[in-house]
């Protein structure tokens, strides 16, 4: 019996909040994080006869990032009623668009491990509005709504089933995210529910055309759960149809407590929607002049970034990547380098101690160092009163102060000995103390050479400069200077 390798099949929808100060179709507030139901109007609230108004900055960030993403925008889109009852949903139907959507057939450049780069289709990039929110649990068997986040401005992003790992998954949303946040149109921030995914996985046969019947899950809120159910999920559906089973299309979850996906419902059709167009609000039309003047007013994405690091700053794929994961790090990283001429170390810096300092919560992150007290530390490096190791715990004092690098090597004392006659005297004082080491060095063991250096090391406070200190240890032990 031969046995049938599968294959995953991994489609992504993303809903991302758009930054907007007010909802999509009314003047509400649309940040987080109010008193439930403060920032709420009869519009989003969804009274009877209140009317909703397009927010027309939501309109220029759809457009932003559909642009980002390689889309056609339609100069004539048109807004849909998608129709379900949901406590957080008074109306009874969620203002989306269906098939005259905003922006349509873009793509995004994956890069993979080996450093190559996978391009994965985008369908549709369409505007609606969010939910409310039902919080459970407040006491036993009552349920709240609080409707701050009802018309707060999504846009849906929905990817062909162009993925064919879990980790490949996780890498689309990392650059998805980053090409939304480099264009400014949406935070970043996966734990307030900026940026929300549904991963809907398949499996077939290798080398068949035809996808297989798909789970969708549900809303996973960080890059590594959507690695780990997607694994789970593929594992699973692979294990069933192995063993002559079918897999249903349900809509499941993900419980990281129990590290596997539940079945939450039924999926449904979009025919159980009911959509049909807005009728509160007329067609979108846009002109060319608008959305030309759109395009002209974008930054360099991620993907043109990493090209020009890796061809003109001579910098490895590995590191442009996790540079370009986040604008912050990404101009931090230009203006460094920029500024002392050496992107290689820069780059190595931003990579490293200054990427583990960052804590990327979205667009409101914080960088650890400014570019003046890198630059302050880079020219302690030139000029030697640095060595390697010691930069590093000059970097360790100088995160997330308001200290120079020069400042604290005064406080420490930490600069290198490179004077030749200090360190002598060092090198003096330990062969008085080890005559015994000394007499076998000479005997023949130059294997205590080492021993030796790491004496002066000690005596010096780890100052002495390498270079020098092997210059004349080496004279001292050998006796070439007595
Ligand atoms: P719906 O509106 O019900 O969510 P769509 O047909 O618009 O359904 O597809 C939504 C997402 O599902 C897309 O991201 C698409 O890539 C993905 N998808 C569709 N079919 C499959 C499949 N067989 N396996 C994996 N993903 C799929
Ligand atoms: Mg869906
Ligand atoms: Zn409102």
């Amino acid at each position: 019996m031969t046995t049938i390798e599968y294959e995953p099949v991994i489609g992504l929808e993303v809903h991302a909040q758009l930054r907007t100060r007010t909802k999509v179709f009314c003047r509400c507030p649309a940040s987080f994080g109010a008193a439930p139901n403060t920032h709420v109007c009869p519009t989003c609230l969804g009274l009877p006869g209140a009317l909703p108004a397009l927010n027309g900055e939501a309109v220029r960030m759809a457009v932003r990032a559909g642009l980002a993403l390689g889309c056609t925008i339609r100069l004539r889109s048109r807004f849909a009623r998608k129709n379900y009852f949901y406590p957080d949903l008074p109306k009874g139907y969620q203002i989306s668009q269906y098939d005259e959507p905003l922006c349509e057939n873009g793509s995004l450049d994956v890069p993979q491990p080996d450093g190559s780069v996978r391009t994965v289709r985008i369908q549709r990039a369409h505007m609606e509005e969010d939910a409310g929110k039902n919080l459970h649990g407040a006491s036993p068997g009552v349920s709240l709504v609080d409707l701050n986040r009802a018309g707060v401005p999504l846009l849906e992003i929905v990817g062909h089933p162009d993925i064919r790992s879990a980790s490949e998954a996780a890498e689309y949303l990392r650059q998805l995210r980053a090409a939304l946040m480099f264009v400014g149109v949406n935070d970043g921030n996966l734990e307030a529910g900026s940026f929300r995914c549904d991963a809907n996985v398949s499996v077939r046969p290798r080398g068949r055309e035809t996808f297989g019947t798909r789970v969708e899950i549900k809303n996973v809120n960080s890059f590594r759960f959507v690695q780990k159910a997607i694994e789970w999920e593929v594992a699973h559906q692979i294990a069933t149809v192995s063993a002559g089973g079918r897999v249903e299309q349900v809509t499941k979850t993900w419980d990281d407590v129990e590290g596997r996906c539940n079945v939450l419902r039924k999926k449904e059709g979009s025919d159980d929607y009911r959509y049909f167009p807005e009728p509160d609000l007329p067609p979108l039309v846009l002109s060319s002049d608008f959305i030309e003047g759109v395009r002209a007013s974008l930054p360099a994405l991620p993907a043109a970034r990493r090209a020009r690091y890796v061809a003109e700053l001579g910098l490895t794929d590995g590191d442009a990547k996790v540079i370009t994961e986040h604008p912050k790090l990404s101009e931090f990283f230009e203006a460094l380098a920029a500024r002392t001429g050496d992107a290689k170390r820069a780059a190595n810096w931003v990579c490293n101690a200054v990427k583990t300092g960052f804590a990327s919560d979205g667009l409101d992150a914080t960088l650890p160092v400014t570019v003046d007290q890198m630059a302050g530390l880079f020219a302690r490096l030139d000029d030697g009163t640095l060595s390697g190791k010691l930069a590093k715990e000059v970097y360790a004092q100088l995160a997330h102060t308001a200290d120079t690098a020069d400042a604290i090597i005064e406080r420490n004392g930490w600069k290198v000995v490179t004077d030749a006659g200090a360190i002598e005297a060092a090198c003096r004082e330990v062969l008085d103390a080890n005559a015994r080491q000394l007499a076998a060095y000479r005997a023949g063991k130059k294997g205590l050479a080492g021993y030796f250096k790491g004496e002066v090391m000690k005596r010096t406070g780890g100052r002495a400069d390498p270079k020098v200190l092997d210059a004349v240890l080496t004279a001292l032990l050998d006796g070439a200077k007595e």
